[in-house]
């Protein structure tokens, strides 16, 4: 059994232990994957885990459905990241024409088809899919194709995801939307990764109308309590009814294991804490629900 985990905070880190079935430094990151006991097959990328067999489905449903269960109608989708294929599976289930999906690390795809294949269950082959190796940010200054939505499943604000939280990055996703579009990104821990979130919330109110963050649980995620934000000019996420929710997830036949509407009405009442940081780095930003 080899340990690994990573360092939270001064004086806290995670530990665990499991077989190393893979390890890989690529031109990008280190890229590991182990066999848990409990939580499965697991995803590291220099250090950090970015997902695991068994909690997978808490994150990649809350990064995707809120979103786009907001649209009455899901065309094109653009995704940055998400190498591992699991918010692209949810993003399918939404019934798009076409999924445009840029990842800067081919590897990361080719080790998780082969090592935790039920994560994608296929989505890479699906025909609607169109696979762009390459960096996000640079893929989207260049974009000039309008999308429904754009959906970013990057890392951490450290290495290569680092240009996801800034301000150009989000001006160009802003230009790629059509009017109503709307995006979503993960956006770290409120508790451990406060840089990572405020320059998310910051960043993304200098292009955006509306921009709602929205908390959840990950269990092997640092601190478990993790965030998400949208940005839209459009209508709120926050605004879409769980009547509405409902009947969308039953006429796009989405089965889920977390997200249902209740949920979705709840994601977005946000902490005391959590509206003082907003309201700290945005001064006008007023969060909804
Ligand atoms: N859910 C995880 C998290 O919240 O930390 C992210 C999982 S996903 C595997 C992250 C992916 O983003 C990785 O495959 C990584 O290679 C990719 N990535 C990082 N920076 C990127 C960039 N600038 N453009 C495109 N993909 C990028």
């Amino acid at each position: 059994m080899t340990e690994f985990g990573e360092r939270i905070a001064e004086g806290l880190r995670t530990a665990y232990e499991g077989e190393l079935l893979h390890s890989e430094h690529t031109p990008f990151q280190k890229l590991e994957v182990f066999e848990h006991p409990h939580f499965g097959r697991v995803l590291v990328l220099d250090g950090l885990i970015q997902t695991t067999q068994s909690d997978e489905f808490c994150y990649h449903e809350m990064l995707v459905h809120p979103a786009l269960v907001s649209l009455e109608r899901v065309g094109r989708v653009l995704i940055i990241g998400g190498g591992d294929g699991g918010t692209l599976r949810r993003v399918l289930e939404h019934g798009p024409s076409e999924v445009v999906m840029c990842e800067i690390d081919e590897r990361v795809i080719e080790v998780c088809r082969e090592h935790l294949p039920d994560i994608s269950a296929g989505a890479h082959d699906d025909p609607r899919v169109q696979l762009v190796i390459g960096d996000g940010a640079e893929f989207v200054a260049q974009s000039d194709n309008a999308f429904d939505a754009i959906v970013i499943d990057g890392s951490d604000a450290i290495g290569p995801a680092a240009v996801l939280f800034s301000e150009a990055f989000y001006a160009s996703c802003h230009r790629t939307l059509r009017p109503e579009g709307v995006l979503v990104t993960q956006s770290g821990s409120p508790m451990f990764q406060l840089d990572e979130f405020r320059m998310a919330f910051g960043n993304m109110n200098r292009s955006f109308e509306t921009v709602e963050p929205f908390l959840s649980f990950v269990p092997t995620y640092p601190g478990v309590l993790w965030s998400y934000m949208t940005a839209t000019d459009g209508k709120p996420v926050s605004f879409t009814s769980p009547l509405v929710v409902r009947l969308r997830l039953e006429e796009r036949k989405i089965a889920t294991r977390f997200y249902n509407p209740d949920l979705h009405a709840g994601v977005f009442a946000l902490p005391e804490f959590v509206r003082e940081i907003c309201a700290a780095t945005v001064p006008t930003s007023v969060p909804h629900g």
